[in-house]
């Protein structure tokens, strides 16, 4: 804990962290020390980690990387939280991200860019570490923390965890508890593990996960061990290949990254099959009504009575109107002018209702894969880390890099990136495998192979 204190100081040019909690890693590892000695270690005793600060941490700021919250620190602790710390895991601070989780690049966080560890080979251009769990990917991948928690509404830990380098694991929607976790898109957001290993994810996602009645999306399935399920056997194994993620534009190193991990798998004595997800073409802009829909229903809240900041006005009206108007930035407005316009009289049939029903399109085009195959082997982002001022001032081309990581997410399905090659520039390239309803541990075991 001690080595990892000094690191998050020695790595404070990254911006990984919006904040340091030294102190509450060290007294957490002096108890841990302590039930050690009295032998009750758990399965996280011990270990370091960073807490994306999207999870509400009792008495510690959390501010969703948003004005809005200034000042707000929560009387209580998230769900998942609270599992680390019980499983003795002890908290070295809160990483930054987009605001509201809404981004692929850390940019539109109100604390500023992460600067992803990473750079291209010969250059010295600061690149984004993904987003938006951007502050927890580049934390792991600097070796601040020795994992981190995450959030993955469409794509939010495994884009990420391929920028720099390390494991993101988005499990089965349900999976993991979603209370005290500030929401973005509900239907959509899952906690997940990001780490160095797919080992660690495998450790650290048992230590997270399980039912809580304070989350009525939350299954009540046990918590398998999930390093039990990495034999490292996958003979006979069959592996979809899905040919709507062969998309026009992307670069050839993202498809020689696939065919490479084919043949690992192959080689381990895998099957692959050719397979169709033909409502894939759909997925991004049904992402892009749902998630913005829900935003804007969850983000009515933050009308300065609640919670962090208010700005005063004349009368009520005009207090809300101007703590919301400073409170937000671009992104989060336009994510609620969209989801307010798509759920308004008028339009809530053509865009929400048709959105919901190419949803469940979606959703049994896995379910007919799953017939054939265990698992789905896609890239994981449709490029490598960009640089910090790409793609800020066209949305659409930001909305981009979820390609391959959204149409999981709206059939709620578990995914994990794994780091499978380096681009041509040097930076890390991720390999995606998505699986069936709580077979995150099938999914362990492949990527394991792949890693
Ligand atoms: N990049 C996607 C978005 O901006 C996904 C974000 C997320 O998974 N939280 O909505």
């Amino acid at each position: 804990t001690q080595a990892h204190v000094e690191a998050v100081e020695a790595c404070r040019s990254l911006n990984a962290f919006i904040t340091e909690t030294p102190e509450q890693a060290l007294s957490g590892a002096d108890a841990s020390d302590e039930r050690r000695r009295k032998g009750n270690a758990g399965v996280l005793e011990g270990i370091p980690l960073a807490i994306k600060d999207l999870f509400c941490t009792q008495d510690v700021l959390t501010t969703a990387g948003s004005h809005i919250l200034d000042g707000f620190q929560p009387q209580y602790e998230s769900t998942v939280s609270a599992n680390l710390w019980a499983a003795g895991a002890v908290m070295l601070g809160k990483t930054n991200l987009d605001e509201f989780a809404m981004g692929s690049s850390n940019m539109t966080s109100y604390y500023g860019g992460v600067e992803n560890p990473w750079r291209r080979s010969g250059s010295n251009e600061p690149l984004v570490p993904g987003g938006s769990s951007g502050g927890s990917a580049a934390a792991v991948a600097a070796r601040c923390a020795l994992g981190a928690t995450g959030t993955d509404t469409g794509g939010s830990i495994r884009q990420p965890a391929a920028f720099c380098g390390i494991v993101g694991m988005k499990p089965t929607y349900g999976r993991c508890s979603r209370w005290g976790t500030v929401a973005f898109a509900s239907s959509l957001d899952q906690a997940g593990p990001m780490t160095r290993t797919v080992r660690d994810a495998a450790i650290m996602l048992r230590g997270m996960a399980g039912h809580d009645p304070k989350d009525s999306t939350s299954v009540d399935t046990p918590v398998p061990d999930y390093e039990a399920a990495m034999t490292g056997d996958v003979r006979g194994l069959k592996v979809g290949i899905p040919k709507e993620y062969r998309i026009d534009g992307t670069p050839a190193e993202i498809d020689a990254v696939w065919k490479q991990g084919i043949e690992w798998l192959k080689a381990a004595g895998a099957e692959m099959v050719d397979i169709s997800l033909p409502h894939t073409k759909y997925a991004l802009p049904t992402y892009y009504i749902i998630a913005p829909a829900e935003a804007s229903s969850n983000l009515a809240r933050y009308d300065g009575v609640r919670y962090g900041l208010r700005v005063p006005g004349e009368t009520l009206d005009e207090m809300y109107e101007a703590t919301r108007g400073e409170g937000f930035g671009a992104e989060v407005k336009r994510r609620i002018l969209i989801g307010a316009y798509v759920l308004s009289a008028g339009y809530y049939d053509a865009y929400y209702n048709k959105a919901r029903r190419i949803r469940t399109l979606i959703a049994n085009d896995f379910k007919a894969a799953y017939e054939k195959v265990d698992v789905v082997l896609t890239p994981t982002a449709p490029s490598a880390a960009f640089g910090m001022g790409d793609k800020m001032d066209d949305p659409v081309a930001m909305y981009l890099n979820d390609v391959f990581t959204v149409p999981a997410s709206l059939a709620g399905l578990p995914g994990i990136s794994i780091p499978a090659g380096l681009s041509g520039e040097g930076l890390p390239l991720g390999l995606q495998l998505l699986g069936q309803p709580f077979e995150e541990g099938t999914l362990m075991k492949v990527a394991e192979v792949l890693e």
